[in-house]
């Protein structure tokens, strides 16, 4: 009986969302709903409210939100160098003569740079991968900037690699990977010493204990056999 009841409850409220999600008395503000719920983790319910804040306040509000995130998709580029996110040909980093290109810390995207450059405790340069090797997801290593990392230590200009992956099994697999591609070249490699529990993502790690897991780094290979 109750199981019942719990079916019937289910369906009303499923049947309600829908209907909310159905009804628009414009289409203009259908179109509007769900290209915004397009995004991650906002349903139609969130999209709705954002459209209707949107409506709320000045034309202005909406001009410029539409015509920053239309300048950000035209006008962005990767950097040739590390591959971050950027507006001119090298990055802001990359083109700093302060930095050092003989240390490159491999990271997975520009999230991991913003976090490590908030402890202000690198000064070398980095290698963004842009993801991390995930058969699940259908990412191979073809997908991800290894090559041109490979290519870097090739030349004999870096002296040491960081990897600074979370510690997914991702991570580990795509550290792993770059590893043995390099490992016949004279370069030291370290991973970052974490204070982190494991899978933690390295943006939510306090700057402190990221500044100072970069400082104290280890040798990847001690690494390994911890694992
Ligand atoms: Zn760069």
């Amino acid at each position: 009986m109750l199981q019942e009841k719990y079916f019937f409850l289910k369906h009303f409220f499923y049947l309600a969302i829908h209907k909310l999600t159905m009804d628009f008395s414009s289409k203009l503000l259908e179109n509007a709903v769900n290209e915004m719920s397009q995004f991650p983790g906002i349903g139609k319910r969130t999209a709705l409210r954002l459209v209707l804040h949107l409506l709320k306040q000045p034309k202005e509000h909406t001009q410029n939100l539409s015509q920053s995130l239309q300048l950000m998709r035209d006008e962005i580029i990767f950097c040739k160098n590390c591959h971050n996110i950027s507006d001119k040909e090298l990055c802001e980093i990359c083109s700093n003569q302060n930095r050092s290109e003989q240390i490159i810390c491999v990271v997975e995207d520009i999230r991991d740079v913003m976090a490590i450059e908030n402890t202000s405790q690198f000064r070398g340069q980095y290698h963004v991968l842009g993801g991390k090797i995930s058969p699940m997801d259908g990412i191979g290593p073809g997908e991800l900037n290894i090559t041109s990392l490979v290519e870097k230590v090739k030349s004999g200009k870096v002296k040491e690699l960081i990897f600074a992956l979370s510690s997914t099994m991702e991570g580990d697999t795509t550290n792993f990977f770059i590893f043995r591609q390099i490992e016949q070249y004279e370069i030291i490699t370290t991973t970052i010493a974490r204070g982190i529990s494991v899978g933690d993502e390295l943006e939510y790690a306090d700057e402190v204990t990221l500044g100072r897991s970069i400082v104290n780094r280890i040798p990847f290979e001690a690494s390994l056999k911890n694992s």
